[in-house]
Order: structure tokens, then C-alpha cells, then sequence
């Protein structure tokens, strides 16, 4: 029989888990032909999110976990979920049920046809800002315009993967991690489905704008080079446009002998370099900032216990 492990990060979800763990028994009465694993990835919650895991574990033998050390992150919990599913094919899923666990039978539909990366398009939002659809759209533009590697517009994490993809995601061990952009940068047959995103069952996003903007340059930086090609590009611009402004400003004094245009013009000019020049920094310093986490080489994170059907590891005291 074939195993399908369900991934499951959750970091303060105590609320929904009773919810997920009922439509996830639900699912596998459906579908008796498959063996399930449903592995939580408790990232540090402050809550009884673990409580209420150990207790299914306790009654489950379908129920794994890594319990992390702390909060590391989703992006990082993923990662640690991938390095402990032991399932043919494995299905991320947000423990809120925004992505709906009845859409999993059709994924693997797909995956028994030869499909090994079977993502979830979303066709509505609900329960979300404009401006979160607006900003996040923008997002996607500007990464598909800048990475040479095509990024799914609309898809979340929602997806099966095939054991060889999880390998393949096993063996990018960055620390600073953009998982979206990993899933198309390893390739393979890949078949989109849709579906509609309901709004979060209980509790409250662990997303703020601050968090989605330092995903949205992960996501950039850690994909492309191109804001340095961008910085000089406008190096090359700005250098121009004032080799054109010497030469003019030249021939003003010597030809009508034009006292210096004065003190705002040269403001100007001071200020908007600057500008320029410290965003360049900034640039740079971004890519060098990744050099320096990834040359340290930490572990991606630490595990407190990992417990596996009748098997418990736990970090030595
Ligand atoms: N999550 C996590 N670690 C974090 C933040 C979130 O494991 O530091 C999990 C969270 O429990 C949920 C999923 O990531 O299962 C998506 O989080 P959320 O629903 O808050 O994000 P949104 O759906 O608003 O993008
Ligand atoms: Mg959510």
C-alpha cells in the first residue's frame, strides 16, 4: 500500500487543530487504499498546540511530530517536515484549513498518473484585504519579471509532492529560505489545480506586513541577481546625466560668463545622489548579509522531540 504523508507546520494553532484532525480521519476513511501519516511540525507555539498533538499521537499511531525548539519560521518548518515525512508522496497543508484536505484525493488522482508536483491554484480569496491581494499580486509580478525560473501567480504551499521532490528540496539547505520559488526551481512534471481559498477556520494569522515584506525580498534576493544589474544600470544612467550637466554648466560659465546657479540646485543634486548611493549600499549589502548567514553554516533548526508511531527520539539533556 502506498503512503501518504500529510505535512502539517503549525506554530499557535490550538484552536483549528480539532477541526483539521477531524477532516483529516475523515479523509482517510475515504480513502482506504492508502497508508496515511499525518506529521505536525509544532514550531515553537506558546499555546497547547503540542499538548493537543501528543494527545492524538497518544491514541494515532497515523500521528508523527517534530516538536522544534523554538519558533524558527514556516519557511523552516517546511524544511524540517521534509526531512521527516516518510510517505510515496507528501501533501503540504496549513493547519488553519484555508486549504481545504478534500481537495487531496484529486492531487492524488494526478499523482498516480505521473504527476510529481500536483499545486493548488486559488481562484478567490476570501477573508483577505485588497491590499493584501493587491500587494501580493504586485509581489508576483516584479518575482516572475526579475527570476528567469517561471513562479506560480496564486499558489501557496498547498501541494503533493512525490518522493523525488522531496529529496530534491531535501538537499537545498539554505537558511534564509524561499520554499515558493524552491518548489520550481527543482523542476519535475508539474500539473496545476484550482480551488477556491475559504478564510481561516479560527485563530488569527501569524502573517504581518513586516514578515511579508522580508519574505517578499527572501524571495527576490535569494532568487535573482537582478536589483544589482538594476544599481548599475542606474550607476551608468546617473554618471551620464551628469557629464551632460558639467558640460552644460561649462559652457554656461565660459560662453555667457553665468555666475553658478546657487545653493538649491547643488541640494539637490547632493541629496539625490546620496539617495541613490546609500540604496546601492543597501543592495549590496543585502546579497553579502546572505553570504555571511550561509558561510556560518548552522543547522536549519533544532528538534526538541521527534516521535514517530511507537518511537520517541529526544534531544539529550
Ligand atoms: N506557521 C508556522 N510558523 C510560523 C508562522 C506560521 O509554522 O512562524 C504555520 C501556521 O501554523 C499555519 C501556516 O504556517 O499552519 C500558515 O500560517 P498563517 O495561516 O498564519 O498564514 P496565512 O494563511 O495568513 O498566509
Ligand atoms: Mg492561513
Amino acid at each position: 500500500m502506498k503512503k501518504i504523508s500529510i505535512l502539517i507546520p503549525a506554530y499557535n494553532e490550538q484552536e483549528v487543530l480539532d477541526k483539521l484532525y477531524a477532516r483529516l480521519t475523515k479523509l482517510a476513511h475515504n480513502n482506504k487504499f492508502y497508508e496515511f501519516e499525518f506529521l505536525f511540525i509544532n514550531d515553537g507555539s506558546r499555546d497547547r498546540t503540542l499538548e493537543i498533538i501528543k494527545e492524538y499521537a497518544k491514541k494515532d499511531r497515523r500521528v508523527s511530530y517534530v516538536n522544534l525548539s523554538r519558533n524558527f519560521g514556516k519557511e523552516v518548518a517546511m524544511c524540517a517536515g521534509f526531512d521527516h515525512v516518510t510517505g510515496d508522496a507528501t501533501v503540504i497543508i496549513d493547519a488553519d484549513l484555508q486549504d481545504p484536505p478534500e481537495l487531496i484525493p484529486d492531487m492524488i488522482k494526478y499523482w498516480e498518473k505521473g504527476y510529481d508536483d500536483v499545486y493548488a491554484k486559488r481562484v478567490s480569496r476570501d477573508g483577505e484585504t485588497w491590499f493584501k491581494k493587491f500587494s501580493s499580486n504586485l509581489f508576483y509580478r516584479i518575482l516572475q519579471k526579475t527570476t528567469h525560473i517561471p513562479i506560480q501567480i496564486d499558489t501557496g504551499d498547498f501541494r503533493l509532492l512525490d518522493r523525488r521532490c522531496i529529496e530534491a528540496l531535501k538537499q537545498i539547505r539554505e537558511s534564509q529560505r524561499y520554499t515558493k520559488g524552491m518548489f520550481s526551481w527543482i523542476g519535475f512534471n508539474k500539473k496545476e489545480i484550482t480551488y477556491n481559498r475559504d478564510p481561516r477556520a479560527a485563530g488569527t494569522t501569524k502573517w504581518n506586513y513586516m514578515k511579508l515584506i522580508n519574505l517578499a525580498i527572501d524571495g527576490i534576493v535569494s532568487f535573482t541577481t537582478a536589483p544589482l544589474r538594476i544599481s548599475t544600470i542606474a550607476g551608468f544612467l546617473v554618471s551620464f546625466i551628469a557629464f551632460v550637466f558639467i558640460i552644460i554648466l561649462i559652457f554656461k560659465t565660459l560662453v555667457f560668463h553665468d555666475p553658478v546657479a546657487g545653493y538649491p540646485s547643488l541640494m539637490a543634486v547632493i541629496l539625490f545622489l546620496g539617495g541613490v548611493q546609500l540604496l546601492s549600499l543597501g543592495v549590496i549589502g543585502e546579497y553579502i548579509a546572505r553570504i555571511f548567514t550561509e558561510t556560518k553554516g548552522r543547522p536549519l533548526y533544532l528538534i526538541e522531540e521527534y516521535h514517530n508511531g511507537s518511537d520517541v527520539k529526544k534531544a539529550r539533556r
